[in-house]
């Protein structure tokens, strides 16, 4: 079984209640163990900034799927939740990326983990130090709140609240 960090984003439609669902999608698998997520946090956009703010969330599981299988698991849900690609960093009612698989290193055309972003980027630092703030980036060699303490991410990351 490995230990697994998910990123979830959304930012069209009730995303409070997609990313609830996506992560009910994604623990009602019977190779997933849902162990912790984190509080919701709304997020200024990056990228394309003529774009509604994003609620993030980062989920722990555990899981017996491979990096890969996992990838797929996370598409389908995106498809299944009627997720349309447009352009790259663009307005989306799911989002689903692999943060970290256990202390595995992969980089290739598919899939690259430890996810190339996610020390670079606020929205996925805070949430994943408020669960997990000891867990190491095995290519960093850097605990989340290590990271989190050298980042330089200026975009606007809060606690939601409704
Ligand atoms: P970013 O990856 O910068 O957050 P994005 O989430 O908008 O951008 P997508 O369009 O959702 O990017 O995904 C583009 C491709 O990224 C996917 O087709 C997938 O193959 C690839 N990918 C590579 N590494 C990962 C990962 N760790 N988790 C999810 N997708 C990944
Ligand atoms: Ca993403
Ligand atoms: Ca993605």
């Amino acid at each position: 079984m490995a230990n697994v960090f998910i990123g979830l984003g959304s930012n069209i439609g009730d995303r409070k209640k997609n990313i609830a669902e996506a992560i009910n999608l994604l623990s009602n698998s019977p190779d997933v163990k849902l162990e912790k997520t984190s509080s919701l946090y709304i997020t200024e956009p990056i990228g394309y900034v003529g774009q509604d703010w994003f609620l993030n969330s980062v989920v722990e599981i555990t899981t017996s799927l491979s990096p890969r299988d996992l990838l797929y698991q996370c598409q389908a849900i995106e498809e299944q939740m009627g997720r349309v690609r447009t352009m790259q960093w663009g307005p989306r009612i799911i989002d689903l990326d692999i943060i970290l698989y256990g202390d595995e290193v992969i980089e290739d055309d598919e899939l690259i983990i430890p996810h190339p972003n996610m020390h670079k980027r606020r929205f996925v630092l805070l949430p994943l130090v408020e669960i997990a703030p000891d867990v190491l980036h095995p290519k960093l060699n850097k605990t989340a709140s290590e990271l989190l303490q050298v980042l330089k991410d200026g975009h606007k990351v809060e606690v939601y609240t409704d």
